[in-house]
């Protein structure tokens, strides 16, 4: 028998409360294979009460094949029949469980005698909504069945779903109430998203990878699988944003003086039309018409500077920056001196002539509306260092993190000389005493390929949250889950819980392998030790001809950084962790090792196509109908395949494959066939 028990206090990784033990208790919802408790609702519950108790049924008899029955609350049985009773409810009250009063997010995990209480505060929202606070029912739910089952959800769909079997689900009393402790949580899928909102595929992506109807399915998995990883809070978000994109064009002629100041001593940019011209910010008359004209009045005041680097080279500007660095570091050159706008625009830090324009423009906007706060936006590019002048700012600006510029710091893994000087420009923001979140780009990378890192990124996450993150907004989850899964995992996993140990979340994973728990997670190892080792070679293999793009130049060298020989030992690890899961009658092991098997496969493929292209992405005339049957064979498989989830297919073809091959061009002539 195996019995799931939790202990009060089990974990103290929430914010919140732990409140004194009753006498000691159980409550059981199922044993020895029999049902022991049902599930109650309120008479008329909310979308979020029902929800939250299908997914406990769900997974409760995913578990012991026992399913609870579900009542509203005024057929309830009578005591001594446990009764476990979610969403706000009339008898809540009755328990001290007020959930109208809890913070926005939370929720009360509380036993009495033999019954069971999940709540949170509750709305009319739609409990997927990312942008609802009032799901924290939902979120309790999810609570339990993660340390009452152990249920893993590893990757979206039914076999990413890990929940051990067992007779028996009891657990000793319980109460507290728990929050998530980042007020905002994800990892962008925007696009997927949309799937949900009725976007058509585009007919290329749709004949290369996803069909429609399964791009649909794997977009609701997803939706699903990110809400039962507690994504959301987005609603707590600052605004952010590239706010003066597209003041060139509206201003530029009117008010040339705004815009700044080139090194050939012209203003704004030669193409009236051009979007990315950042502006001179300490032009007097520029500060309050943002403050009197483009601002409302309301909230935020958003400052965040245009998609590019380079900055004002005029005097005043230049006045309002700290000295630049005597040594730059070997791994950060490009924040300081190469930049590729250097010859226009001033090249360096200039985190302390923003910060001084933020604090600034929060005086002045506090003359308007003593409310106001000012958004940054992003300390990317030329504010990515922090700032040098011990300038004090304080909680009514906000900005976030995205280590950015130099090759070197952008990607996990990363040399550790240029890890640990991340980690000083987090620190040295944070002194400023302004709040901060965390917005990287570096989930972008690796393609379709196990190029991944867990260690050092998820290291980095726990020093941000240990100074002051208060949230994370990832761009983007490009959905991999075959040959980066335990990165996905690890991330989605210290979203919920910060303070996890790496190594816990990793056994986690490869628990759900069964009796190849201990060979997949030499496989993954391998790909990391991969990773690492090759570190500066692949920064130096993706660095040219798209600097700053390595993500979407990566199919052009996809067979470079990932030469056929290196997948051999991969594929003997993955043999004999399909040997040794099948030693087990629960199929399921077996399969999720061949879903990782697909994975490589894929990855191997798309190796076999790539070598096939010359280096601008063209594919040689002498070599187009080996290049058509490698396509033709690459499709197939994404198509026979497709249903498993093992890859967001759009994001592989729409984002990386049909921007830098012409595999439209080969798919007429497929198609011509
Ligand atoms: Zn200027």
């Amino acid at each position: 028998m195996n019995r799931c028990v939790i202990t009060t206090c089990a974990v103290a990784i929430f914010l919140g409360l732990c409140f004194t033990l009753p006498a000691a208790g159980q409550v059981s919802l199922v044993r020895d294979g029999e049902a022991r408790a049902v599930v109650v609702t309120a008479d008329e519950p909310t979308e979020t009460a029902e929800y939250a108790a299908a997914e406990l049924v769900r997974h409760v008899e995913q578990a012991t094949g026992v399913q609870l029955d579900t009542v509203v609350e005024s057929e309830a049985p009578e005591a001594p029949h446990t009764r476990v009773y979610i969403g706000v409810t009339e008898t809540g009250p009755h328990h001290g469980v007020d959930a109208d009063n809890l913070p926005r997010e939370a929720y009360i995990l509380r036993s009495v005698g033999n019954d069971l209480l999940i709540a949170g505060r509750e709305d009319d929202g739609d409990p997927l909504d990312p942008g609802n606070p009032n799901a924290g029912t939902l979120f309790g739910v999810y609570e339990f069945l993660e340390e009452a089952l152990g249920v893993r959800w590893l990757w979206p769909g039914e076999l990413g779903t890990y929940v051990p079997q067992t007779d028996t689900i009891e657990i000793s009393a319980i109460n507290r109430m728990q929050a998530p402790a980042l007020h905002f949580r994800e990892l962008a899928w925007g696009r997927t998203r949309a799937l949900l909102r009725g976007r058509e595929l585009e007919e290329e992506d749709a004949r290369l990878g996803f069909s429609q109807d399964v791009a649909l399915e794997y977009a609701q998995a997803l939706e699903s699988f990110l809400r039962r990883h507690r994504m959301g809070g987005m609603d707590a978000k600052p605004p952010t944003g590239h706010i003066f994109a597209g003041w060139w064009e509206r201003y530029g002629e009117e008010h040339p003086e705004w815009f700044m100041l080139r090194r050939d001593g012209t203003r704004g940019h030669p193409d009236p039309e051009f979007t990315h011209v950042d502006m001179c910010i300490t032009n007097e008359e520029l500060q309050d018409y943002i403050i009197e004209e483009q601002w409302d009045g309301e909230g935020w005041l958003r400052l965040g500077s245009v998609d590019r680097p380079g900055r004002c080279t005029c005097d005043d500007c230049r006045a309002w920056d700290g000295p630049q660095p005597d040594e730059i570091p070997w791994f950060a050159e490009m924040v300081y001196e190469t930049d590729r706008r250097a010859e226009v625009a001033f090249p360096g830090a200039t985190s302390d002539r923003y910060a001084r324009f933020w604090k600034l423009m929060l005086e002045k906007a506090r003359e308007r509306n003593p409310n106001a706060r000012v958004s940054g936006s992003f300390l990317f590019e030329n504010e990515f260092p922090a700032p040098v002048t011990d300038i004090q700012l304080n909680k009514d600006i906000y900005a976030e993190f995205v280590q950015w510029q130099d090759p070197h710091l952008r990607w996990f893994p990363m040399p550790e000389e240029a890890h640990e000087w991340i980690k000083q420009q987090w620190l040295g923001w944070k002194r400023t005493g302004i709040r901060l979140g965390y917005r990287p780009n570096y989930l972008h990378d690796g393609y379709v390929f196990p190029h991944f890192d867990i260690w050092q990124s998820g290291e980095f996450f726990q020093f941000a949250y240990e100074h002051g993150m208060e949230g994370a907004r990832f761009d983007s989850l490009t959905g991999q889950w075959a040959v980066q899964g335990p990165r996905l995992y690890m991330h989605l996993r210290l979203m919920t819980d910060p303070e996890m140990a790496i190594a816990d979340i990793r056994d986690e994973y490869f628990s759900a392998f069964g009796p190849a728990a201990e060979t997949v997670e030499r496989y993954f190892d391998y790909w990391e030790d991969y990773s690492v080792d090759n570190v500066l070679e692949f920064i130096e293999l993706f660095q040219s001809p798209f600097v700053g793009w390595r993500y979407r130049a990566y199919p052009l060298k996809a067979h470079l950084a990932f030469p056929p020989e290196v997948f051999e030992p991969a594929k003997a690890m993955l043999d004999e962790a399909l040997e040794e899961a099948q030693t087990d009658s629960n199929g399921e092991y077996a399969e999720r090792v061949r879903f990782l098997q697909t994975g490589l496969e894929h990855a191997l493929l798309t190796v076999e196509l790539a070598a096939i292209y010359d280096e601008s992405g063209s594919m040689p005339e002498d070599r187009l109908e080996e290049g058509k049957q490698a396509l033709a064979k690459l499709v197939e498989f994404r198509k026979e395949r497709q249903h498993l989830f093992f890859a967001d297919l759009q994001w592989v073809t729409n984002y990386w494959e049909r921007p830098r091959w012409d595999v439209g061009e080969l798919v007429m002539k497929l198609d011509e066939e």
